[in-house]
């Protein structure tokens, strides 16, 4: 369903993506692990379009962009991309002067065009699934962490995107709020969303994900089963990064 083929992103002289290749399948859960710096958010970001890559493809479902220096992708193109892909931060970034619900209506509105009482009615049915009906009214700042990753995933699913990239969900957040997250991603990766996850949360990957990435230094290092990268890595890199993790 997602086609990554020989991915390139440079800022300045630095490539940051040296030349990803990457399929994800309909209905999987991709988890991408590796050292700070490797260029993991990058990807999710050029998934996305937040970045353009300098080179390379990527196809979602049956719409495809071919990317060479100097030539940037349209306007159009680039909207009707991003309309395919939700994407959750890891600091949230909800609107500060909305409520829950106007934050999760507000892309439903204006990239989705919904009425407003249609966009009102997904929003409250998503922030329902994620376990906040009684927060609609509720600004950012009277949630804790955890609800705002929450109503931050909520507003990623109301678009209806065919993937949904998250970007490190839980790092901003006290350890005791991480669970609650992680739950409502793990009730998603069970009704079949497709989804790439950057975590560091090694205990949850081997739970959800259908596949591993490990990338180094802007390169896919190694991916398998989680059972495969985490338990049996083919590769040093993959060990060690492993160890300095337990
Ligand atoms: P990771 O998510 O694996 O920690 P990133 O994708 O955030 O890695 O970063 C990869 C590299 O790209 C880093 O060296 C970072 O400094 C660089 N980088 C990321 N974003 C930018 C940017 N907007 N401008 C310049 N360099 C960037």
């Amino acid at each position: 369903m997602i086609e990554i083929n020989d991915l390139r992103l440079s800022f300045g002289s630095n490539e940051v993506l040296k030349g990803i290749d990457l399929s994800i399948e309909k209905g999987q859960v991709t988890v991408i692990i590796g050292p700070s710096g490797s260029g993991k958010t990058t990807l999710l970001r050029c998934i996305n379009l937040l970045e353009i890559p300098t080179e390379g493809t990527l196809r979602i479902g049956d719409s495809a962009l071919s990317f060479r220096e100097g030539n940037k992708p349209g306007r159009g193109d680039i909207l009707a991309f991003r309309r395919k892909t939700g994407m959750v931060f890891q600091s949230y970034n909800l609107f500060p002067h909305m409520t829950a619900l106007q934050n999760v209506m507000e892309a439903q509105v204006i990239v989705q065009k919904k009425s407003r009482a249609e966009a009102k009615a997904r929003s409250l049915e998503l922030l329902g699934k994620v376990g906040l009906a009684a927060k609609a009214d509720s600004y950012p700042h009277q949630l804790s962490g955890g609800q705002q990753q929450r109503v931050g995933i909520a507003r990623a699913m109301g678009i209806g995107p065919e993937l949904l990239l998250f970007d490190e969900p839980t790092s901003a957040l006290d350890p005791e709020l991480v669970g609650e997250v992680l739950k409502v991603i793990k009730e998603l990766a069970v009704e079949g969303m497709t989804m790439a996850i950057v975590t560091h949360e090694m205990k949850f990957a081997s739970q959800v994900a259908d596949r591993i990435v490990f990338m180094d230094e802007g390169i896919i290092m190694e991916q398998g089963s989680s059972n495969e990268v985490l338990n049996h890595p083919a590769q040093e890199r993959t060990r060690q990064f492993l160890s300095l993790l337990s």
